[in-house]
């Protein structure tokens, strides 16, 4: 049974042989539903015509990553942006944090891979509604949580 996608805001439900009446987030007053009204896709159907591809801008600098339709994930390597050229200065200082849904199977293979290059796991977590986290450090010091689905609740499995 394929796992459907809403074509708006990516949110991915649990599997099943039709796709929900509608998406929970898309109904929330903050989002939206397209005028064309709620659509649906699969992975099946998207890995059919689309494929990840990662693209620098500006290489060495910084990379840009569209999460779904509408999000963009900003990576800044921090020595470039703090010269303030072209744009003024910025950066933080001190461990950032961000964290990355994967599946609750890859959970072990994610482990073994980053242990196997030399990856120290600080911490793992198992959160009260379900879901695990893993986390570890990337090379400027920010804290990585790779979470698998289950931990907030929400409709999407997350
Ligand atoms: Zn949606």
């Amino acid at each position: 049974m394929p796992n459907f996608l809403c074509t708006t805001c990516g949110t991915q439900y649990a599997e099943s042989d039709q796709p929900p009446a509608t998406c929970a987030i898309c109904q929330d007053e903050r989002q939206y539903v397209k005028a064309t009204g709620q659509q649906w896709t699969t992975l099946d159907k998207l890995r059919l015509t689309n494929r990840n591809s990662l693209k620098f801008k500006e290489p060495g600098r910084h990379a840009f990553f569209q999460v779904g339709e509408a999000s963009v994930l900003l990576a800044f390597r921090a020595e470039a942006t703090l010269k303030g050229d072209p744009l003024p200065p910025h950066g933080a200082t001190g461990p950032g944090h961000f964290a990355l849904g994967i599946a609750a199977e890859d959970l072990d293979g994610w482990r073994k891979l980053l242990q196997g290059h030399g990856v120290t796991i600080e911490k793992e977590v198992g959160w009260p509604r379900g879901g695990k986290s893993l986390y570890f450090r990337d090379p400027a010091g920010n804290s990585v949580e790779l979470v698998t689905p289950g931990v907030w609740g929400l409709p999407s499995g997350w």
